[in-house]
């Protein structure tokens, strides 16, 4: 399996391992990463799987992905020393809300939230990686809370890894925050930076674009523009429907949608022969796709804070993925409507791609007052608590039932613990919801509270000064 950049407009594209694309995380020119051709689960491989622990399905779909760079009893360790981790011996279990609708919960990782079911795995596939090829990186990134925290707990204590993680000072929630600076370990450095989730962002690029330093700590990235995080997400929508009935009968998903990373792994499970009905993306009040599959327009807006946090995005970067195979993977086109769009903050309208994409997709719109009054009504009805981010799943799900009545079961991503947001529960049912006992005691660990200026020059000193020993080790 090779993997080609999005934006590469060439007769002959250049063709990457999954180490590569793993260790790469953006291609050069700008795209993101796809594998030439996607892989194929058959009835009986998908029937297999019923039974099977989680980190046995992991190790078998990766492996499809992974093929040439990582052996079958290789993989297969590591998904177990990553999913070891989870508290839940299912690791993402499936709860059933009302007749038709199904909870995935993915919330069972170390930190709380979705990312660490990809995430836990990056970390041990970069380590085993950069140990065969004796070579260290530094990860750079910006969070507005969920992916710094699972992207630290990833990388902890790993010896190849050191990781600058940079999120908005006062901007993130108390759980998020301490989350990250109680982590103590060598190579965790979470950064306040006086600025909003942006500015963060924009040091990041500016960090990258300075290719002297880039060249020297070996930058690399765990946003889900990278590939390795798709892959290891397609696998609890592989296991979830398997557990639902499929093959036999399909089954649909719900998703609340920020980057399109989750909702479009789902995607990768339905193209891998998944028999998957209908994928709904849930949005917050920052509706950009929403928009998109209303209209056939992709336009920016400005970004609101609401009660789901994590989706609180404007450019939603996996579309890109999507947008190449609706463009009958022609690079070239690409290329150039992604530049079009950073110019004018408007995709260019392709009509025929546009209605390719409302067949595999639906996409529903739902506000704070929504989302409150959802956690609300699945406590009452089955006394569950859900998170805002996972509201907002169930509210888009509910919308499709009302558009489009059916029979086929339908599952909502559980995508954060009702603990990492209890302000939001605690008003909408009256119950505060307490974090689980392993961090039961993260409200009274100690900080380390690191704060920077918004300055690229300062960002670039602090991280100088902190990474271990850099480059191509001895
Ligand atoms: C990251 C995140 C999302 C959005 O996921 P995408 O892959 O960016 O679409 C939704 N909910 C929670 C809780 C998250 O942490």
């Amino acid at each position: 399996m090779r993997y080609i950049s999005t934006r590469d407009a060439r007769a002959a594209p250049l063709r990457l391992s999954f180490a590569e694309a793993l260790l790469a995380g953006l291609a050069r020119d700008g795209g993101l990463y796809v594998p030439e051709s996607i892989p194929e689960l058959d009835a009986a491989s998908l029937r297999s799987y019923v039974g099977s622990a989680y980190p046995e399905v992991a190790a078998r779909i990766l492996s499809m992905f992974a093929g040439e760079s990582f052996a079958p009893a290789e993989l297969h360790a590591l998904a177990t020393a990553a999913y070891a981790r989870f508290r839940h011996a299912a690791v993402a279990p499936l709860v059933q809300l009302d007749e038709k609708l199904w909870l995935l919960e993915l919330f069972h990782g170390p930190t709380l939230a979705f990312k660490d079911l990809a995430l836990q795995l990056l970390g041990l596939l970069f380590d085993a990686v950069l140990a065969r090829r004796h070579e260290r990186i530094t990860i750079v990134g910006a969070t507005s809370g969920d992916t710094g925290s699972a992207a630290i707990e990833a990388c902890r204590d790993r010896e190849a890894v050191d990781v600058f993680i940079l999120y908005p000072r006062g901007r993130v929630s108390e759980v998020q925050r301490r989350q990250m600076t109680t982590v103590e370990a060598a190579n965790v450095h979470a950064i306040a930076i006086d600025g909003t989730f942006d500015d963060c962002q924009d040091l990041v690029k500016g960090l990258f674009a300075d290719a002297e330093f880039r060249g020297e700590l070996n930058l690399s990235a765990v946003n889900s523009i990278n590939w390795a995080r798709i892959a290891a997400q397609t696998v609890y929508y592989v296991t979830a429907a398997v557990a639902l009935g499929v093959p036999a009968r399909p089954v649909s998903f719900s998703v609340p949608t920020g980057n399109f990373g989750n909702v479009y792994a789902g995607h990768i499970a339905r193209r891998a022969g998944v028999s998957i009905d209908r994928l709904v993306i849930g949005t917050n009040r920052n509706d950009i796709l929403a928009r998109y599959f209303a209209t056939g327009r992709m336009s920016l807006g400005t970004v609101r804070p609401t009660l789901s946090p994590s989706m609180d995005i404007q450019v939603s970067s996996n579309f890109e993925r999507l947008l190449f195979e609706l463009k009958g993977r022609n690079g070239a086109a690409v290329g150039q409507a992604m530049g079009r769009f950073r110019h004018t903050g408007s995709l260019p309208e392709d009509g025929q791609a546009w209605r390719r994409a409302c067949r595999l997709f639906s996409a529903y719109k739902v506000d704070d007052t929504r989302t409150m009054q959802t956690i609300a009504r699945i406590y009452s009805g089955s006394g569950v608590l859900i998170d805002p981010h996972t509201a907002v799943a169930v509210a888009a799900a509910q919308s499709e039932f009302a558009e489009h009545d059916s029979n086929i079961p339908m599952i909502a991503l559980g995508c954060a613990h009702p603990a990492k947001f209890p302000e939001a529960v605690e008003r909408a049912t009256g119950i505060r919801p307490a974090l689980p006992a392993q961090l039961g005691d993260l409200l009274d660990r100690r900080e380390r509270i690191i704060a920077l200026p918004n300055e690229l020059g300062a960002v670039r000193r602090y991280i100088l000064a902190h990474a271990r020993r850099v480059g191509v080790a001895a």
